[in-house]
């Protein structure tokens, strides 16, 4: 199978040309999971370690699906445990994502994500790359920093270390950044894990709608 294959569920075409610039030959068994269901827009717990290609697996149909900014505030947020893996999420976004004119930003620094985005929450921008400690702490300002209002995907890799790092305290965090998604049906929500994490599974099972679930 081939990533052309997996075209009829959308891929753009820019993005297929990135793929084979650079050098992804066929799509790996996760991304051919995973790719249809985000692209069909259902809820997603996908289990796949670490080298198994996920990163693209919610990129690729992430990136094919928006249609550049028209609407206040952010369209997708990925979010990761650490800042090492958010820049690593962010560059392989910038290359799957070439030519398509998106607004792909990463939160760095809280200082300079204060003067790029607020106080005024009016800017459009496409996806979001960031730490759960960092979004949280730019959506409890007042006014928030951000604007989630519109965001139809939430992303979350690597959601076993979040759990687990954070106890409870993810949960809570992961209820903020979902609440501040405004219309909850239009949000859809895919956590991905390297393990089948007990915490994990259940609060996808508590939580996610019409959940569907792979592994590799
Ligand atoms: P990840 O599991 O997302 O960290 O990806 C592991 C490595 O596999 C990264 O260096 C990717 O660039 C690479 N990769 C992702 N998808 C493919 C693919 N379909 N074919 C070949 N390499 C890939």
């Amino acid at each position: 199978r081939t990533f052309e294959d997996l075209g009829s569920h959308g891929i753009h075409e820019l993005v297929i040309r990135n793929i084979t610039k650079m050098g992804y030959e066929s799509p790996t068994p996760i991304q051919m999971q995973a790719i249809p269901l985000l692209a069909q827009r259902r809820e997603l717990l996908a289990c796949a370690p670490t080298g198994s290609g996920k990163t693209a697996a919610f990129l690729v149909p992430v990136l094919s699906h928006l249609k550049g900014p028209e609407k206040r505030g952010f369209r997708a947020v990925i979010v990761a445990p650490t800042r090492e893996l958010a820049g690593q999420i962010y560059r392989e976004a910038l290359n799957l994502a070439e030519g398509l004119r998106l607004k792909i930003h990463i939160i760095e620094k809280i200082s300079k994500a204060m003067k790029k985005f607020g106080p005024k929450t009016a800017g459009k921008y496409d996806l979001l790359v960031t730490t759960p400690n960092r979004l949280v702490y730019l959506l409890k300002q007042e006014p928030p920093v951000l604007s989630l209002a519109n965001v139809e995907w939430l992303i979350v890799d690597e959601s076993d270390k979040l759990f687990e790092a954070g106890q409870r305290g993810f949960r809570d965090q992961l209820a903020v950044i979902y609440n501040a998604c405004g219309d909850s049906s239009k949000a859809r929500r895919a956590l991905f894990s390297a393990t089948f994490a007990f915490e994990v599974q259940e609060w996808c099972k508590l939580n996610l709608d019409n959940l569907a679930m792979v592994s590799i």
